[in-house]
């Protein structure tokens, strides 16, 4: 028994609950049971105009019905000056710059033969405004991470996975992430933050010991794992898990409203047969 063990289940509320939330949500709530240990929740919401209150509320409902409990919860949309702190702070330490590329931009810039490394985030940016200072930004600049310059904290930095397919240490490297990953956004122009700044600060906030999320995540951990050296943030072990699929082996997304936790709790469906349907 470990009673230092923390999760958390981290849903945007852009949609209900569907077979996929569920099984990451038994999946971290089973580890932390049988580590003795908390399962927390954490709305993720910084995509205000793509959020409802309502699916938040479907959320809250739909996992209490599955038969979880949590103290209240970390709700990003009201922290988003914790965030702007956190860029700031790589900022003053030269890792971050404004970039003013549109994605049109970016395309032109990628057309050329050779260019063009898809990383996690997409696109690999090819650099257009990286040197430019924070002096320079203005009111509509996203933020990037320099990340030639923030793999140089990083030392022999890894992270320890331990999800089914990738189980093991995984050494972070620099060259890779400076090629295959490039200067990720950690600001938006939107909405003035991004899912990568948020979630390390706040799985630092929330004291996790372990991320338990979606296999399609894993490749943005080296991301997390960059920020946290750079924030010197607490690290926590991961656990990827696999992907729920339509019969067409398709992942599923929140437009899958067939698949909703509660159309089958409509049709008739218990919390266990909701278990039975995702394989635990
Ligand atoms: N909010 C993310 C999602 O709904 C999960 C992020 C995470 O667990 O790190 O896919």
């Amino acid at each position: 028994m470990r009673p230092d063990y923390r999760t958390r289940f981290a849903p945007s509320p852009t949609g209900l609950l569907h077979l996929g939330h569920a099984f990451s949500a038994f999946t971290a709530w089973d580890r932390a049971q049988a580590a003795g240990g908390q399962f927390l929740l954490r709305i993720e919401d910084i995509d205000v105009p793509r959020c409802r209150p309502e699916y938040e509320a479907a959320i809250d409902e739909d996992l209490r019905w599955l038969g979880l409990n949590w103290p209240p919860p970390l709700r990003q949309s009201e922290r988003l000056p914790v965030y702007r702190a956190a860029v700031m702070r790589l900022a003053a330490r030269g890792l971050v710059y404004p970039c003013r590329c549109t994605r049109s931009d970016i395309r032109a810039a990628l057309s050329a033969p050779q260019e063009g490394v898809v990383g996690p985030d997409g696109p690999v940016y090819p650099g257009l405004c990286r040197g430019r200072s924070m002096a320079e930004a203005g009111p509509t600049d996203a933020l990037r991470l320099d990340m030639a310059k923030a793999v140089r904290l990083l030392g022999n930095a890894g992270f320890q996975e331990n999800g089914p397919d990738h189980a093991g240490w995984h050494r972070l490297d620099p060259e890779r992430l400076i090629a295959e990953v490039g200067d990720v956004v950690l600001a938006r122009r939107d909405i003035g933050t991004s899912y990568h700044i948020a979630v390390v600060i706040d799985d630092a906030k929330q004291g996790i010991t372990e991320v338990v999320r979606g296999a399609d995540l894993f490749s943005a951990t080296p991301i997390h794992r960059v920020l946290q050296a750079a924030l010197e943030l607490p690290i926590p072990r991961y656990c990827h898990h696999r992907l729920i699929r339509d019969d067409n082996g398709k992942r599923l997304a929140k437009r899958d409203d067939s698949r909703a936790v509660r159309v089958y709790r409509n049709d008739g469906a218990t919390p266990a047969d909701i278990r039975r349907m995702v394989g635990l």
